[in-house]
């Protein structure tokens, strides 16, 4: 498989307007949740890309940055079991940022104000200035974004139109373990059974789904927070119900809106973050 440590490289080398890419951008510690989106990549394009580079500007904690886990050797086995359809792009801070490792500013109004939003303050300025770098500088035709980020979804497509980058985004659904845990790169980080505990989260999600606890979203929540409470490794930060057009929190659904809800939960230190959509009612 072809690697490639700046995007010059990459670009010169598939230069041709005759193949298309499909870039799939991740931060590595891969899982099968990052192959699936390689998956469909392969599936709609001629070339695909996997980056793969922990961006500092979108952490607001140092400690959180310090121990993002990082499996390079692993990731390389994994993306080696599709064709030489896929390239992988290790840059490093300067060929992502020649001016500087610092976010850009931008204004994406409701759908960056609130839930992940607010609680990691300056997150989403860093997500859209390393994935605005990605896209000016692979310039792939489409790129492969997972649901489980539903927010960040939202921005990047906003991103998309705002700049005018031209990229076609392609949203792909949450793959979770067996026990109905999101995948992601922190479950790595859990204890034995901090991931045992961790599998309430969308148990729960789930039951909320099924269950008629009528309009009020605080009732929801209650349920939500009690039923968790039970595993005392876990700790709800947020828990938010809002409608999939303007990711503003409501406190009662409505008919005729899709609505989803957002929670993060911390497992002991490690914060996992879950999304189920709701449905039109
Ligand atoms: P990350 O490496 O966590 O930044 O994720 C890279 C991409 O993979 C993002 O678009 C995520 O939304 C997506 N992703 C991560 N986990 C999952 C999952 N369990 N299912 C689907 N997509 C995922």
């Amino acid at each position: 498989m072809l690697v490639f440590k700046t995007a010059h490289h990459l670009r010169s080398r598939f230069k041709s307007n005759l193949q298309t890419i499909g870039l799939v951008p991740t931060m590595g510690a891969l899982h099968k949740g990052h192959l699936s989106l390689v998956k469909k990549a392969c599936e709609e394009n001629d070339k695909v890309v996997v980056s793969i580079y922990v961006n500092p500007t979108q952490f607001n904690e140092v400690s959180d940055l310090k121990k993002y886990p990082s499996n390079l050797e692993k990731d390389l086995k994994l993306l080696q079991s599709f064709s030489n359809q896929v390239v992988l792009y290790t840059p490093d801070h300067k060929d992502l940022y020649p001016d500087g490792i610092q976010s850009k500013t931008y204004d994406f109004g409701t759908i960056a104000a609130h839930m992940e939003g607010e609680y990691r303050v300056g997150h989403f300025e860093g997500v859209a200035t390393v994935v605005e770098a990605l896209f000016r500088k692979i310039q792939p035709q489409k790129a492969y974004f997972g649901e489980k980020d539903f927010q960040q979804l939202q921005i990047i497509k906003a991103l998309n139109a705002q700049k005018k980058l031209g990229v076609t985004i392609v949203p792909c659904p949450i793959v979770r373990e067996k026990d109905g845990l999101a995948m992601s790169s922190r479950n790595r980080l859990l204890t034995q059974s901090q991931r045992q505990a961790a599998a309430q989260i969308y148990t729960v999600l789930d039951e909320l789904k099924k269950r008629k606890l009528g309009k009020e979203v605080h009732a929801m929540k209650d349920f939500f927070i009690k039923e968790l409470s039970r595993e005392k490794e876990l700790k709800v930060e947020y828990f938010f119900v809002a409608s999939t057009n303007d990711l503003v929190p409501v406190t009662t659904i409505q008919e005729g809106f899709i609505y989803r809800i957002f929670t993060a939960v911390f497992a002991g230190k490690t914060r996992l973050i879950d999304t189920v959509e709701l449905g039109r009612i």
